[in-house]
């Protein structure tokens, strides 16, 4: 679904991402772990395009994007902004994707209460999302991404406004609905249960590098280095 080839960011003199490659394969969801700062964000949206990176290759499916706008590159975003569209409803923002790719109303319309239901909100449908919780914007912006059908999820930390009991719920609802969707999916979060429950490959970040990949359990089990063990240990 995704293949990044030695990805590199600066902002100023600041290197964001230093030579990244990762890969993640149709229906595989991949971890990104890393401390606050060490560039998962900055990946993440490099792969959208909503960065221009300096160098390196971004191929989405068999297609290289790395030169094509965000809106040709045809993945399902959530980020930790999550803006919603203020002048829609929660259907409307859901279904916003499916119309914009062409699906007629009532079909844009029927996949997005399936994707609000997957994320327990169908009986908000007709809500203006300005009077929605954070937690709950949060989840119509995952029901939106989703609803998009993309072969590919870029999800930046999209539990992290939610309560311990909702995250623990959706935890494996989500591994559900990635199983099901057969999509990619490539997820930021500082969470380890979550990259644990969700995620069958991890990757970890320090200071712009990937200092460690692999299956999510091995890289628990034996963490390649003294700082990979001590940065997984740290928040269990
Ligand atoms: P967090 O876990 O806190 O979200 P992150 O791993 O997502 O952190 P990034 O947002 O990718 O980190 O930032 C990586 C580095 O690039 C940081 O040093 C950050 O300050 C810098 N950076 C990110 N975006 C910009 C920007 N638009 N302009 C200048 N510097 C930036
Ligand atoms: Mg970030």
């Amino acid at each position: 679904a995704l293949s990044v080839a030695h990805l590199a960011k600066a902002f100023g003199n600041v290197p964001a991402v230093e030579d990244v490659s990762l890969t993640v394969s149709p229906g595989e969801t991949v971890a990104l772990l890393g401390p606050s700062g060490c560039g998962k964000s900055t990946v993440l949206r490099c792969v959208a395009g909503l960065e221009r990176p300096d160098a390196g290759q971004v191929c989405i499916g068999e297609r290289d994007v790395t030169a094509l706008p965000p809106e040709a590159r045809h993945v399902g975003l959530v980020f930790q902004d999550y803006a919603l569209f203020p002048h829609l409803s929660v259907l409307g923002n859901v279904a916003y994707g499916p119309r914009i790719r062409g699906a007629r109303r009532a079909e844009a319309e029927r996949r997005a209460r399936e994707a609000l239901a997957l994320v327990g909100l169908e009986a908000l449908a007709g809500r203006r999302t300005t009077e929605l919780s954070g937690g709950q914007a949060q989840r119509v912006a995952l029901a939106r991404a989703v609803a998009t059908g993309s072969p590919l999820l870029l999800l930046d930390e999209p539990l992290s406004n939610l309560d311990e009991q909702l995250r623990a719920r959706l935890r494996s609802d989500l591994r559900d609905l990635f199983a099901r969707l057969q999509a990619g999916v490539l997820l930021v979060t500082h969470d380890q249960r979550e990259a644990l429950a969700v995620a069958s490959r991890v990757a970890v970040m320090r200071a712009g590098r990937l200092v460690q990949v692999g299956a999510a359990r091995e890289v628990f089990a034996r963490p390649a280095t003294a700082w990979v063990a001590a940065f997984l240990g740290h928040a269990n």
